[in-house]
């Protein structure tokens, strides 16, 4: 997942800071951060999965119904 460009100034000079993830009850997410070289405004985009546990119960619920 990459950054398009900077949402203050539109510039794509920027510089990705390590990923980190929090681990929810249903949830797992990954945030990822980036500074702007440019304007030197930071932002983040977040990436939300289903945690390990829900895809279990999908799969249960799936084999069931067929
Ligand atoms: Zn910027």
């Amino acid at each position: 997942m990459e950054p398009i460009m900077c949402p203050f100034c539109g510039g794509t000079n920027l510089f990705q800071e390590d990923d980190y993830s929090l681990e929810l009850d249903y949830e797992y997410w990954t945030i990822h951060h980036w500074e702007c070289l440019d304007c030197a405004q930071s932002f983040d985009k977040i990436e939300i999965l289903p945690a390990p546990n829900s895809f279990e119960t999908i799969n249960n619920n799936e084999s069931t119904i067929h």
